[in-house]
């Protein structure tokens, strides 16, 4: 089983990754992100790191809408260094499924640093990628690590925020389709993971005000959630306890929306 310690959420962040490059003798780092989530959290991980003598290469996405494709993940490979180096991947949803795959597949490690709590995948393995305008999703790795500083959640746009509980609500039909898939196809089950999907589940409904307000507590609750959600995913060794129809509708309007060229739809936003 995929360990991913620490898993640490707060508003001490920073300060908890540096220690843990000190305590782990890490000394090389690439920090993978796009020019938003560079302004809100990127850009200070870089001069925390380089002000305590690490070396960092930074690799900024540019672009409106930076997707998991071809071109961004050869931007990622081409400027990646050579010489072995963690991964840090600061964004969402997308710019840690760049990450996970370009590290996973260079044989480097890569910690995540959420910059908003938009979707459950910083904790999981699969890789979501648009090949040839298709969706895929490719078996990738872990995070070692995760840090989510709350004050930058917090500061996330409010349609990333209720992406995320979009996300989590739609698991309200994953966990529908798991049980019957169970049931009337033999498929596995694990009724404690189902039971903790559905816990993180009734916490996000639970919260719907202090998420709806970016809280600190909501904050809080719904990157809990998330991660909780990502990690039943890396327990059962596949995402059935976190996505059912609904995702696969999802998958569906994105590819209709990027072969028309039309502007994408978040994730959550469509699952929920
Ligand atoms: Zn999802």
């Amino acid at each position: 089983m995929t360990t991913i310690s620490p898993i640490y959420v707060g508003n001490d962040a920073l300060a908890n990754l540096l220690r843990y490059c000190a305590d782990l003798k890490l000394t090389r780092f690439t920090l993978v992100s796009d020019t938003n989530t560079h302004r809100a959290l990127g850009a200070h991980v870089t001069g925390a790191l380089r002000a305590n003598g690490y070396d960092v290469t930074t690799i900024v996405l540019s672009g409106d809408e930076v997707i998991a494709d071809e071109r961004h993940l050869m931007t990622v490979l081409v400027n990646a260094p050579l010489e072995p180096s963690t991964f840090l991947a600061v964004g969402s949803g997308t710019l840690t499924d760049i990450t996970r795959f370009i590290s996973h597949r260079m044989g480097r490690s890569f910690i995540s640093l959420p910059t908003a709590p938009s979707v459950d995948g910083f904790t999981s393995i699969g890789a979501p990628l648009v090949l040839n305008l298709v969706k895929h999703t490719i078996v990738s790795q872990a995070p070692i690590a995760l840090f989510a500083d709350l004050t930058t959640l917090r500061e996330a746009p409010q349609r990333l925020s209720a992406a995320g509980y979009g996300d989590m609500i739609g698991k309200i039909t994953s966990l529908a389709d798991w049980h019957l898939g169970s049931v009337v196809w033999d498929e596995p089950f694990d009724e404690d993971i189902f039971r903790r999907s559905e816990a993180a589940i009734e916490r996000c409904i639970s919260q719907t005000e202090t998420i709806g307000q970016r809280s600190q507590e909501g904050m809080r609750h719904l990157i809990e959630a998330l991660i909780c959600s990502g990690l039943c995913m890396l327990d059962f060794g596949e995402s059935r306890p976190a996505s059912g129809a609904e995702h696969h509708a999802s998958h569906y309007w994105e590819m209709l929306l990027l072969q028309e060229g039309r502007p994408a739809a978040l994730h959550g936003a469509k699952v929920g």
